[in-house]
């Protein structure tokens, strides 16, 4: 084949990265026809060996083995950066962040005489801050726009950001992008927050214990507006951003462009696993603590149902689901996106749906 574009996806298993491995490869996809390269740490799952991705396995922390797995990759036209490393603090994570990142560019950039374009995703807590900030830091005002200054924190968004813009002057020509999207809805396994694979397990643990599907979250959560980011969205906002001219040198929020509310999505989840549900309880439950002992009874469902076999702490980010379903209300502007040329969008509750198949489908819930 004549390839026009050659990606790099690091992260490639992840809930973006699998969808960019999906994606990329396909014959009407813009900037191609690509050839792929995907770096993750473990294996290559059967879940993402279907795709036409040269998959190689290096734990981008570790300079030595970045330095020698990817510097041998000379053809590469385009990095799609899609992977972090939660450290529990944001110190941690801007040190361990910062040097990954670096790593890969430092490998990729001296050796590939090609490479045209950086896409870095970080994602909404630009504007509201790391994790261990929530609820002491005053976030933006949202709906959340690209014009608004950094807040006054320590986020290892930032340090990606300052390593994105050094390393890029290092060559002619070399374009950047940022992406930032909200709570993802996507389909992996392997990520560190798949909301929708958290609350597909949870559901599949009520329905097994006979009880009702009660919202774990807040009452602002259940009634405010909300937005959250397709991970195929996503997947063409970076090849957008790699391939159209009007795209470089910018960071851009992705959204699907619809807003919903959590209690008719609740509604849908509980039809999908036929459960009744509740609504929420005075100030929130906490999935953390309710599915604290649950690890057997998981282990339990797998056999039974014959579903790929997972430990329920890797399918299950307890705490990551609790934070969601307490966050209120949040909405980011897609209007950057859409002047700079981007018309994608999707129908949020047609992506809840087929994500939620799609789990179905690779028998990771029954
Ligand atoms: P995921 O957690 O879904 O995927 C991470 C991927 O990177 C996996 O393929 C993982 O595979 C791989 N990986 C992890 N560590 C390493 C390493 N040291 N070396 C090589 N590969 C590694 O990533 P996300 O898409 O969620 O995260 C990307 C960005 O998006 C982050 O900044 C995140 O904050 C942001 N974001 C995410 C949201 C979400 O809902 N998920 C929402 C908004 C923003 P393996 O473990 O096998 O190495």
């Amino acid at each position: 084949t004549n390839y026009q574009g050659v990606g790099l996806i690091v992260g490639v298993t992840g809930i973006v990265g699998n969808s960019l491995a999906e994606i990329l490869p396909l014959r009407d996809t813009p900037g191609g026809p690509w050839k792929v390269y995907g770096v993750a740490r473990r294996p290559q799952p059967a879940w993402n060996a279907d795709n036409c991705v040269e998959y190689i396995q290096c734990d981008v922390f570790d300079p030595e083995e970045t330095s020698s797995k990817l510097s041998k990759l000379t053809d590469v036209t385009h990095i799609f950066y899609v992977t972090w490393a939660n450290m529990g603090s944001e110190a941690e994570n801007c040190r361990v962040n910062g040097d990954m990142f670096r790593n890969v560019l430092s490998a990729v950039i001296p050796n590939a005489p090609n490479l045209q374009h950086i896409c870095l995703q970080t994602g909404r807590k630009h504007y509201i801050g790391p994790f261990e900030a929530l609820g002491k830091i005053e976030p933006h005002d949202p709906p959340y726009h690209e014009e608004m200054p950094r807040l006054d924190v320590e986020n290892f968004y930032h340090v990606q950001e300052d390593i994105l813009f050094e390393e890029v002057r290092k060559k002619e020509g070399l374009t950047w992008s940022v992406h930032r999207p909200g709570v993802i809805f996507g389909f992996s396994p392997y990520s560190m927050m798949n909301a929708i694979g958290t609350l597909c397990v949870y559901a599949t643990i009520c329905k097994h214990e006979g009880l009702p599907l009660r919202f774990p979250g807040t009452q602002d959560t259940w009634n405010g507006y909300w937005d959250v980011s397709d991970a195929d969205l996503i997947a063409e906002h970076h090849i957008w951003a790699a391939v159209d001219p009007f795209a470089k040198n910018e960071a851009f929020n992705c959204s699907n462009g619809d807003v919903f509310k959590w209690k008719h999505l609740w509604k849908v989840l509980a039809e999908q696993f036929g459960l009744e549900f509740h609504e929420p309880e005075g100030q929130g439950l906490s999935l953390e603590k309710m599915m604290k002992d649950k690890g057997p009874v998981w282990d339990e469902i797998v056999r039974e149902k014959g579903l790929v076999p997972t430990k329920l702490e890797e399918v299950g980010q307890w705490w990551f689901a609790d934070v969601v379903l307490s966050a209120g209300s949040s909405l980011d502007s897609m209007n950057k996106s859409k002047e700079h040329g981007f018309l994608g969008f999707r129908n949020s509750k047609s992506s809840f749906l087929s994500w939620i198949d799609k789990m179905k489908a690779y028998k990771f819930v029954p």
